[in-house]
């Protein structure tokens, strides 16, 4: 058994040993498709290795469930996608709330960046820059690649890779386990580290990156200024412990003496590119959820107590965010309120002021803002999730139904309207359409079996709806067969 394998079963000793051991005996029986990078793993089966990693990433306490968040890191990774050569759609973008720098790419081709590592760019480009890298390796098949020749083990460590991630986030969001996820945590990322990318693909990576970064208009110094920034807060020991990020990525002054002599020729691609208003919102977001409330309070305070000529907007709300978790309702309100005028308002902003109203018990006020705030800005998700969920909590279960019917007309892809659609079903009284929604949101999450599951309880209520019931049924026979093929695909590999 190799030393990954041997490691990961002192993790989780019976599961981790089954897919270890069992993703080397498959690792024989692979077709061979030809070229070098798919002599491993098949597209369909790095899809396959993918799928079951987000599922079970999706329902971590560590994948951060805000949709501002995320769908800005996700519109500046598509951004990146675009100009990919050729272009790519297909991956996905999840942002983990853990304060460690890391970003990384998944076998299967998507791609997590931590909240730490979003607050340690200084700008946009930087973030892009990182970004663009890790698109770079999936691009280039960096993992796929680095399997030919000696499959066995890689596979081996891929599984490990990939079991090390839900292992250390798996446990760390639960209480009175704290102490065995450090020590989790600490053995995933030496796992990690064994999974290093070869300095010839992070010279590549670097090379792809900087090409997608001038392509998509970014600052292409944004990489280097972030590697360098890193590499020498790193030699300081600025950072508890050496970043994950730079134990999988081999970080050296040669690298960054490469990108650099990339740089200096075309001095054309060195561009001034100001920060856009939804990264500054995103970062100091971040900043104001990370921590104790009192000291995000101290630190927005001290960041505007030096701006003497302009209050950036993004600080002031990052204050009023920080005092409404600190339970200061009435003086975030005071701070936001002069954001709110026309002029200069985002959606980010009368999100927050809804919430404040919320926190001062004036629902109404709260529920106005979001009506408003809707009109303006309807493909605004997170407005509609804050108002929805208002009207929940507030008992108004039917009013929320049937905004929840008219938005599902339109919007099919959004695991979290079911939700709250199953919550709104829930709180008038109806198990069958509760079940439904729950299960759609299942399946839009990757979840067929937890999908399928809904579905059976739904399909109990004879007497419901005679439309509904047969409506139900025919949806579980669908599920069932979409779940039947996955668990094949999956057997096929030996990962269920
Ligand atoms: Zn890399």
């Amino acid at each position: 058994m190799p030393e990954t394998a041997r490691r990961i079963v002192k993790l989780r000793p019976l599961f981790a040993s089954l897919l270890a051991t069992s993703l080397i005996a498959s690792a024989q029986t692979l077709p061979d498709l030809g070229d070098a990078s798919s002599n491993a793993l098949s597209e369909s089966q790095e899809k396959t290795i993918g799928n079951r990693v987000m599922r079970e990433i999706r329902v971590d306490p560590m994948y951060l469930d805000d949709w501002e968040i995320t769908a800005y890191v996700r519109s500046l990774g598509e951004r990146l996608l675009a100009v990919t050569d050729p272009p790519r759609r297909e991956l996905e973008f999840f942002v983990v709330n853990d304060e460690q720098v890391n970003a990384f790419a998944l076998v299967g081709g998507h791609i997590g960046v931590n909240t730490g590592l979003i607050v340690l760019t200084q700008n946009e480009s930087e973030l892009a820059g990182v970004i663009a890298h890790e698109i770079s390796h999936i691009t280039q098949r960096h993992q796929a690649r680095a399997m030919h020749g000696q499959r066995g083990a890689q596979m081996a460590s891929l599984a490990a890779l990939a079991l090390a991630i839900l292992a250390s986030r798996g446990n760390s969001g639960q209480s009175g386990q704290v102490t065995e996820a450090a020590i989790m945590g600490a053995s995933a990322l030496s796992i990690q580290s064994q999974l290093d990318y070869t300095r010839e693909h992070e010279r590549e990576a670097d090379r792809v990156g900087l090409a997608l970064l001038e392509r998509a208009g970014l600052d292409t110094r944004g990489m280097v200024t972030f590697f360098e920034r890193l590499l020498r807060a790193n030699r300081l020991n600025e950072f508890k412990g050496a970043p994950s990020y730079l134990r999988t990525h081999p970080l050296t002054t040669e690298r960054i003496a490469d990108m650099q002599d990339r740089l200096q020729p075309q001095s054309t691609a060195l561009r001034m590119v100001p920060d856009s208003i939804e990264y500054r919102i995103a970062r100091a977001k971040i900043r104001a959820m990370m921590g104790a409330p009192n000291e995000a309070v101290a630190y927005f305070r001290n960041q505007l107590s030096e701006r003497t000529v302009v209050r950036p907007r993004e600080e002031v709300y990052g204050l009023a965010f920080a005092l409404c978790r600190a339970r200061e309702p009435d003086e975030a309100w005071k701070t936001l309120a002069p954001l709110l005028n026309p002029e200069f308002t985002h959606p980010a902003f009368e999100l927050l002021a809804a919430r404040i109203r919320a926190e001062q018990a004036r629902f109404d006020d709260a529920l106005a803002i979001y009506r408003a705030a809707l009109k303006a800005y309807p493909a605004r998700r997170a407005l509609v999730y804050g108002y929805l969920d208002l009207l929940l909590q507030r008992g108004r279960g039917k009013e929320a139904l049937a905004d929840l019917d008219e938005r599902l007309r339109t919007v099919q892809d959004d695991a979290k309207l079911y939700e709250l659609q199953a919550r709104a079903y829930e709180s008038s009284g109806q198990p069958l359409g509760r079940h439904r929604a729950q299960a759609e949101a299942y399946y839009r999450r990757g979840n067929l079996a937890a999908a399928v599951d809904q579905l059976e309880l739904a399909v109990k209520y004879r007497n419901a709806n005679f439309y509904e019931l047969s409506s139900a049924e025919s949806r579980l026979r669908e599920m069932r067969v979409l779940l039947e093929n996955e668990r094949s695909a999956e057997k096929a590999m030996k990962i269920s």
